[in-house]
């Protein structure tokens, strides 16, 4: 190598999540038979008629460069759909389509944060949040929520160098909601401190509480929100690439030149699947939520019987996030190697996440059970004296 390479990557650090589900990808290939609970892909295959919109629009010739944004009858749709279930106000012009919801995410940070800004991230948090922000030039400081955000915990860490938070309902990894006094609260102190809020909702349509609080639902909380959404979750989409962007009035001239930049556009004919999806929603999705919750009350019943093992089911999404009487770390690389178990250790998100476990219950029901059969035999493991 005739240089190092720039610290921008070089510093980076692996992503846990994609790099596990690597290593499982490798030991399947090598011919092990892994029982995988470690998986942020919901495991469902994308509806044919969805694909099928994709070959039609490819067939027609839609090969070519879409527009940066996106297809405007996919952005209009995307924006009524927020309107109608956030009781927002967007217009298609304050929508962008992406290459995912971590491009939406990027592009809110590109956006919003200059070189040595302070972007407030949760903790535990997903994976890709502090990296994110630091390709950004930014430097990422933890919130430690792993019940709830306490409000004013949050102001305590807000110094005059705050730019944004990011916040992310339902969370991965707990697969909790934020509750809606506590998001006016935190939309308080960012009004006060006078925030841009990014709000990472990929996992909103998983939510199987009554209600879910949006910080866009109120006008002034449109006004600094950075609404961070995607296709993967909700329709099985996630090889598909395909995510949005809700923007605040005025901000999406600026941010849409980051996409002419970048990646351009995302490919028309993945689009038209999206909007097919849109179509669809209604008849798929309910049933996707409900066979989640089956799976998540059966699985933390299941553990919860386990000694050592507290896990109460969460109010969204496909994750459990039990605590573990047992260094994290060790348990998962202990049942990995002698279960064929794969989980994520609830450090891998941050230091909150100690003690903790990430289980998804996206693998097909009978791996799971066998999973929690093999994970109920052993226990959790116990660390050999030094
Ligand atoms: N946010 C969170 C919290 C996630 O778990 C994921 C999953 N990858 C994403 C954003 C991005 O998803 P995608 O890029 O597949 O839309
Ligand atoms: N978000 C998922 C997860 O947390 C998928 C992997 C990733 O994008 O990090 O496992």
């Amino acid at each position: 190598m005739p240089r190092p390479l720039a610290g921008r990557v070089a510093g980076l650090r692996p992503s846990a999540t994609v790099e596990m589900t690597e290593r499982v990808r490798a030991a399947r290939a090598a011919g092990r038979r892994i029982l995988a609970l470690n998986s942020g892909d919901p495991g469902i295959p994308t509806d044919p008629r969805i694909v099928e919109a994709a070959h039609r629009a490819i067939l027609a010739g839609d090969t070519r460069y879409a527009p940066a944004p996106g297809v405007p009858a996919l952005r209009e749709a995307l924006a009524a759909r927020e309107n109608a279930r956030a009781r927002s106000a967007y217009g298609e012009g304050d929508i962008l389509v992406t290459p995912g919801g971590k491009f939406a995410l990027l592009a809110a940070l590109m956006g919003t944060v200059e070189a040595g800004n302070e972007v407030i991230v949760p903790a535990p948090g997903w994976v890709s949040y502090e990296p994110c922000v630091r390709l950004c030039g930014g430097v990422p400081v933890a919130l430690p929520m792993l019940d709830r955000v306490d409000p004013e915990r949050l102001a305590a860490v807000v110094t005059p160098r705050t730019v944004a938070i990011i916040l992310n309902s339902p969370v991965n990894p707990t697969g909790r909601t934020i509750g809606a006094e506590d998001l006016a609260a935190v939309m308080a102190v960012a009004e006060r401190h006078d925030l841009w809020v990014i709000f990472d909702q990929v996992y909103a349509d998983l939510v199987h509480a009554p209600s879910f609080a949006r910080p866009h639902a109120t006008p002034a909380g449109q006004a600094r929100t950075f609404v961070v959404d995607s296709f993967s979750k909700t329709f099985g989409m996630t090889g598909w690439r395909l995510g949005f962007l809700g923007m605040p009035p005025g901000t999406a001239k600026a941010v849409q030149r980051f996409m002419q930049h970048s990646v351009y556009c995302v490919p028309g004919f993945v689009q038209a699947a999206g909007l097919a999806a849109l179509a669809l929603e209604a008849e798929l999705v309910p049933g996707t939520r409900a066979r989640f919750r089956a799976r998540q009350l059966r699985a933390a019943e299941r553990l919860s019987a386990i000694p050592g093992i507290a896990c109460i089911a969460p109010d969204a999404s496909f994750y459990l996030f039990p605590r573990v009487d047992a260094d994290d770390r060790l348990v998962a690389a202990r049942w990995l190697e002698d279960l064929d178990v794969s989980t994520l250790p609830g450090s891998a998100f941050g230091a909150a996440g100690t003690g903790h476990l990430r289980i998804s219950v996206t693998a097909p029901e009978a791996d799971i059970e066998e999973a929690l059969d093999r994970i109920a035999r052993a226990g959790l493991p116990v660390a050999s004296a030094a």
